[in-house]
């Protein structure tokens, strides 16, 4: 029998089953898409947070455990168990020569990207690099690895993990690790999740998935109707605005459009609604996916003009351009006369000030509402572009309640030999918001503890049995 079965094939699952395979036990991982889509939304990433207390090779200055507490206790608004917060911040200053040792390579951050450079170590190569990566080492461990092995529901025995079922067929092991990602590629669960609004419109229809489109979830309403504990809500998620044109799955990260800061965005009756200058984009940029799932249709446009353009990474697809006001709104297909109005408010109301993009700079609008606290500047020089945007589903928050061992957990009590790890559990630390790069700092963190773990109650029970 296999000491330790690994449920999931992205960044946490694999940190799993590494840690597991070191500590000496024989891992089997299943993954439920094809090899050529392995990776989860783990494939699609860029970057993680880490603590340092100094410069260290990529990571510029310093950024204290502190500092990182701080940020994530803002953005979660205190929905966070801090023991565990902590433990990742922790974990995040430590992981990387680790990291290192199985292939994965980093890089400065780029110029244009989120003003990251301080706090996020890049991966040379992007996520679908550092997933390659785990898995040749994974391999070259002697890691068993089945692709197309999509777990629809596991074998308990009393919050104990006894086997896994795959497509009817059953795979025993000693222990077992979660991994299996959020429940965001499910449109008939997010459907669910944000349910009706006021004007009758399901919003999540609207919804695009940046990831992969493997995360359905399966595991994670199992578990739930296994009685395991859980954390979270359901309508919580990573949700940014990105552009309109994206696919419904995969469209990856060169699909969101970073310029909002930069200009004003508009809702479907031509009307601005939230403050695009409130604070730094990478403090803001996850709320608006939120912002335009509550507008009429699920739907915004972002307005530059040409002086925007060089100070914000490109997206992939150029956005719509005109050489006037009233031609983009045309282009947008939004109403000339109302989309003119705000422009021509938005445009009188910006106080003169000296523009800054990287500092909290003084270019505010005066009387406006809602105001535009920072980059304030009169859209008015040609050409000017538009994009469509739509709410895009990062991941989802609900999960399975844990601990500092990554026990899954049921009434309380931890399972002796049942882990959970990445997106499955990420809602402990992330109750709310986000902060770049934490997604993976968490699953880091946890898919190490968790293999780790696994490994042990495997190895135990060895002993034990020989005993
Ligand atoms: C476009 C994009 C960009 C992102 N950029 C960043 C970033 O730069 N930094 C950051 O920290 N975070 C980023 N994130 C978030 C990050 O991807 C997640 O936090 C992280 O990858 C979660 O890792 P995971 O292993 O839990 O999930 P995943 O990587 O999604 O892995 C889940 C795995 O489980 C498999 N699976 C699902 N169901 C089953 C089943 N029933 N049986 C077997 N296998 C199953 C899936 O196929 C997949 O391999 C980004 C996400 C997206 C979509």
């Amino acid at each position: 029998m296999i000491d330790v079965l690994v449920i999931g094939g992205g960044n946490a699952a694999l940190c799993a089953a590494l840690m597991a395979r070191e500590a000496g036990a024989s891992v089997l991982l299943l993954e439920a898409s094809p090899r050529d889509w392995r990776g989860g939304n783990s494939q699609h990433t860029r970057n993680l947070r880490c603590m340092h207390d100094e410069p260290q090779d990529v990571l510029l200055e310093s950024y204290p455990e502190e500092e990182f507490w701080q940020d994530l206790l803002k953005v979660t608004g205190g929905k966070t168990d801090e023991k565990l917060a902590r433990l990742v911040i922790r974990a995040s200053s430590t992981c990387r020569p680790w990291m290192q040792k199985h292939g994965v390579r980093f890089q400065p951050s780029l110029a244009g990207t989120l003003h990251l450079s301080r706090t996020n170590a890049f991966f040379m190569g992007g996520g679908k690099a550092l997933v390659n990566a785990y898995y040749r080492s994974a391999e070259k461990l002697g890691v068993q690895v089945r692709y197309d092995a999509p777990v629809d529901r596991l074998d308990l025995e009393g919050g104990r993990f006894v086997a896994a079922r795959v497509r009817g067929q059953r795979i025993a092991a000693k222990a077992c690790v979660l991994a299996a990602g959020g429940f965001e590629s499910n449109r008939a669960w997010l459907r669910e999740a944000w349910g009706q609004n006021e004007r009758g419109e399901w919003p999540a229809d609207n919804f695009l998935i940046r990831g992969t489109r493997f995360n359905q979830g399966v595991l994670l309403k199992h578990m739930m109707e296994q009685g395991a504990d859980t954390i979270g809500d359901p309508s919580q998620s990573h949700c940014v605005a990105i552009d309109a044109r994206a696919p419904l799955y995969d469209g990856g990260i060169v699909t969101r459009v970073d310029c909002v800061s930069l200009g004003v965005m508009l809702n479907r009756d031509g009307l601005r609604f939230y403050d695009e200058g409130e604070d730094f984009w990478p403090k803001r940029y996850a709320i608006w996916g939120r912002l335009v799932a509550l507008q009429a249709g699920q739907i915004g446009f972002c307005i530059i003009d040409s002086q925007a353009v060089g100070r914000f990474m490109p997206p992939v697809f150029p956005g719509v351009q005109a050489d006037s006001l009233p031609q983009l709104a045309q282009r947008l297909g939004l109403d000339v006369g109302r989309f003119m109005h705000t422009l021509s408010d938005y445009n009188a109301a910006c106080r003169p000030g000296t523009f800054d993009h990287t500092v909290l700079d003084d270019c505010a609008t005066v009387g406006l509402v809602p105001p535009k606290s920072h980059w304030a500047r009169p859209i008015e020089k040609p050409p000017f572009f538009g994009y469509a945007l739509r709410p895009g589903i990062t991941f989802t928050y609900l999960g399975l309640k844990t601990d500092e061992t990554a026990a899954v957990r049921f009434g309380g009590v931890a399972s002796d030999n049942l882990f959970v790890a990445g997106e499955m559990m990420a809602g402990n630390v992330l109750g709310q918001g986000y902060t770049a790069g934490v997604g993976m700092s968490i699953g880091t963190a946890f898919g190490r503890i968790a293999g780790e773990q696994a490994a042990r109650a495997a190895l135990k029970e060895a002993t034990l049995a020989q005993a």
